[in-house]
């Protein structure tokens, strides 16, 4: 799967990808260059020349707090990124936003099955199991709230399967969420505590 999810990157590349959530990737001498979208025509970014350095530039935002939802529009201005094909972009990109070049693959293969939110809540247990008490009308707060502060394109519903399959502009390789993901679920546990609910 690596070694597919890589050849699919270098192919999106080649043929004019250029934008993944907050990210600008553009062809340079070197290779491919990655940067803030918001940093389109600064020269003053400091540069990073290994795809680890993504792994520490993911995760503080600009006041220095910790990002647990790496998809949310919070990451950091001020740097680039220059890698020397693919396997290094897919390699930096698993930190900006972990699994999501593996998760587009599966979409663009019509492989990519969303899981309804119930589905989701019905599998968990201990402390979780709690989450199946969730009210159709929680789950709408938070995905008015939490979802709606997060750059993926949601693909799960709270009970019926949604059948649509969105396409998106080539040029964009898509952040999509086709299940729920823990701070849903755990933000899920919190609702219902606080409505009274029991584990
Ligand atoms: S459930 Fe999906 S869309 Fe909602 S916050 Fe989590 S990752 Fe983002």
């Amino acid at each position: 799967m690596n070694r597919n999810v890589n050849s699919a990157l270098a192919d999106w590349l080649v043929r004019g990808g250029e934008k993944i959530g907050q990210i600008a990737v553009a062809h340079v001498h070197a290779g491919w260059e990655l940067r803030h979208v918001e940093d389109a025509a600064r020269t003053d970014l400091a540069l990073h020349e290994n795809a680890d350095a993504a792994r520490h530039i993911a995760n503080l935002d600009a006041a220095g707090n910790f990002r647990p939802l790496k998809t949310a529009p919070t990451l950091v201005r001020g740097w680039r990124l220059v890698l020397p094909d693919a396997a290094a972009v897919r390699r930096a990109l698993d930190y900006f936003y972990p699994a999501m070049t593996g998760v587009w693959l599966s979409h663009t293969r019509g492989e990519l099955v969303p899981v309804v939110l119930r589905n989701t809540l019905a599998r968990q247990t201990g402390m979780y199991r709690v989450t199946q008490k969730l009210t159709d009308a929680q789950a709408r707060t938070l995905i008015d709230g939490l979802c709606a502060g997060c750059l993926k394109h949601r693909l799960w519903e709270i009970a019926a399967p949604n059948s649509e399959r969105p396409s998106f502009p080539k040029n964009s390789l898509p952040l999509l969420c086709h299940e729920a993901c823990n701070l849903l679920v755990a933000k899920a546990r919190e609702a219902v505590k606080k409505a009274g609910g029991s584990a």
